[in-house]
């Protein structure tokens, strides 16, 4: 015997572990998930075979009916689906089931919450697969061969779901995978034929492969009848059937099906495209941003089939990074069935099926945003940030997304994002031709930005951007319906008609009184201002701070730094506002030390009002306490 063959006890991992104790702890009340999770499993092992064999039709072994079977042993308290799907060689089994923890459970447990209710949730976008046999079983067999392989090269695995497993060799005729379930005590509503019909039925309905149960006969003779099994689910792809024959009960089955989300989806397409490229693709939007939303490895969630067959799974090319979040299947009539995935990789068809998927899921926002508006935010909400990528990744689709983009803006109250850029040109002044905006790091600081004071003067109203993502979007987004977006805080000032020929005069007539002062802070400041000027767009603060018109934003700036990245946005330009009592003290400045503390102050509270951090700032609040002092003097 070799050492493969011998029976080895093997641990898991400390996660792996502790995954499976707060499966079973907090899924209890959802406990006939593990069906879904168990079927669902074989069904995928059922495509990925039919796939292998357009190539190796010697990987069928002669049986190419490929169905699931679920059997019940009352006396011996076991539940059993069998499977002959593609199966597992003794390295998968050890990979897919075994020791380590699967990519993404370190997130998971990070975005754990400690509230039940919520972290079930998680649970179910994590996808909890083969262990929520534990939920009901306190002792699981897998015994599994890989199609194409030896009898010999039979694996058993068995575990208590706690600290460990044990794999041997076993001799295994037929190809694909069982599952033995031992129940727990008290389980035995799951050894209740009737009881498992119905809730195979709710959640594999839609499932393509056939299901099969043991027929039941009543009466004296039953134990004499032969053993005869029926299908019992419908057994046809959902996505061929027509929208009229499917229920949302069966749209919403298959949902958690190809998801692993316990949740409702918040919305679907179900659509065929037809002309010389036809598919027909059935796509959701889920009601939560999955927890590895963010994560750049994240598979796509979508499936793509050809006439029926399974062909991929981590289909990066059925949908762009932007609609990440979407989930489903697409299943193309044009494309060859005998092609490598590689090829396919490269197939210019399916290009043309990501471009037709894509604006069938705009379409479905649209509708959505003009018919549905409490779905609408909902979605905006979970997803808003990751569509706003979509306009520097889509380019042909960028005036479209932007429609669909929602913001916060100077009048809405709301920290809700509900302003688009129609209900702003909507509102916009007579003489305005521009889309203004402010960035910053958060919604208070955008809300409270100096750079606005002269446009709530004028009741111009301003778009707030305050996540990460806006940066990226106004620097590839510089338009919307051929008005320029145009940052607050960036350059000189222009209002155009919106200001009046007197007060565009006004600062210049000032600005002689105030020649020397500018000099002598561009003097004190040069380490940290490129420039002093005037200010008109200020009313209230004595001092802001602008970017050059062609450079890098101040916030933009902030988020390099602050992901550890080189930034040199160069220096910014100091405005001050000539009617502020501080200026005007500083004018008359006449203690040069004094002067050079209240220059330096009036710099370092214009970065801190716009949510930045002071290079220095012991140097700062020792500046501040100077001057205190003087008050208290
Ligand atoms: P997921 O299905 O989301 O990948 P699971 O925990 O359900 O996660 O399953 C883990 C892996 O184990 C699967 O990806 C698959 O490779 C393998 N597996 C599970 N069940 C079967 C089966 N019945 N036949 C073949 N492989 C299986
Ligand atoms: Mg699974």
């Amino acid at each position: 015997m070799t050492i493969a063959e011998q029976k080895v006890t093997l641990g898991f991992e400390a996660e792996v572990k502790q995954l499976l104790q707060l499966m079973i702890h907090s899924l209890y009340s959802n406990k006939e998930i593990f069906l879904r999770e168990l079927i669902s499993n074989a069904s995928d092992a059922a495509d990925k075979l039919r796939f292998s064999a357009l190539s190796h039709e010697a990987l069928y072994e002669d049986d190419s009916e490929l169905k699931i079977r679920i059997e019940l042993d009352k006396d011996a308290r076991t539940l059993t689906i069998t499977d002959n799907g593609i199966g597992m060689s003794r390295e998968e089994v050890q990979q897919n089931i075994g020791t380590i923890a699967r990519s993404g459970t370190r997130q998971f447990f990070e975005a754990l919450t400690g509230d039940e209710a919520k972290d079930s949730q998680l649970i179910g976008q994590f996808g909890v697969g083969f262990y929520s046999s534990f939920i009901v079983a306190d002792r699981v067999v897998l015994e599994t061969r890989r199609a194409g392989a030896a009898h010999s090269e039979g694996v058993r695995w068995e575990s208590q779901g706690e600290g460990d497993y044990t794999l041997e060799s076993i001799e295994k005729p037929q190809r694909g995978t069982r599952v033995i379930l031992h129940l727990r005590d008290g389980e035995d509503d799951f050894l209740e034929s009737w009881r498992l019909r119905t809730t195979v039925q709710k959640f594999s309905n839609h499932i393509s492969l056939p299901i099969e149960m043991k027929k039941e006969h009543h009466g004296e003779d039953a134990d004499a009848q032969p053993e005869e099994y029926e299908t019992i689910n419908s057994a046809s792809a959902l996505w061929t059937k027509s929208r009229d024959e499917i229920t949302d009960e069966a749209y919403n089955e298959f949902y958690k099906h190809v998801s692993h989300d316990f949740q409702e989806p918040l919305a679907r397409v179900h659509s065929r495209v037809e002309g010389t490229n036809e598919f027909t693709l059935l796509l959701y939007v889920p009601a939560h941003a999955p927890f590895d939303l963010w994560d750049r490895e994240t598979k796509h969630g979508i499936k793509l089939y050809v006439r029926k067959v399974f062909i991929m799974d981590d289909t990066e090319k059925l949908m762009p990074r932007y609609l990440r979040f979407i989930r489903g299947v697409i299943d193309s009539d044009s494309l060859p069935l005998n092609v490598s995935r590689e090829i396919l990789q490269e197939n210019k068809l399916l290009d043309k099926i990501r471009a037709g998927a894509v604006k069938k899921v705009l379409g479905l926002f649209e509708d959505l945003a003009k018919n549905d508006s409490e779905k609408y935010a909902a979605l905006w909400k979970q997803f808003g940030q990751v569509i706003k990528e979509g306009p520097i990744e889509d380019f042909a689709n960028k005036e479209r997304i932007a429609k669909l983009m929602r913001f916060n803006s100077t009048h809405s109250a709301s920290d809700v994002q509900d302003v688009s850029f129609d209900d702003y040109i909507g509102r916009m002044k007579e003489g305005q031709d521009k889309i203004w905006y402010v960035t910053a790091e958060n919604l208070a600081a955008a809300k409270n930005s100096p750079h606005l004071e002269i446009f709530k003067k004028k009741g111009i109203e301003v778009i707030l951007l305050h996540e990460r993502v806006d940066e990226w979007l106004v620097s590839h987004l510089s338009e919307y319906d051929g008005k320029h977006l145009q940052s607050v805080a960036r350059g000189e000032l222009d209002l155009g008609d919106l200001e009046t020929e007197e007060e565009k005069q006004e600062v210049e007539n000032v600005a002689k009184d105030f020649e020397g002062l500018i000099e002598k802070i561009k003097k004190t400041l040069n380490d940290k201002a490129g420039d002093v000027k005037l200010s008109h767009r200020l009313t209230d603060s004595p001092a802001c701070l602008v970017t050059e018109h062609y450079g890098m934003s101040r916030t933009m700036e902030r988020i390099m730094k602050s992901a550890g990245q080189f930034a040199a946005g160069g220096k910014p330009i100091l405005e001050i506002n000539p009617k502020h009592p501080i200026v005007l003290k500083l004018r008359d400045e006449s203690n040069d030390s004094r002067f050079d503390d209240l220059a330096h102050i009036l710099f370092d509270q214009a970065v801190l009002s716009e949510g930045g951090q002071l290079d220095d700032p012991a140097s700062f609040v020792h500046k501040l306490n100077g001057l205190l002092q003087n008050l208290a003097d």
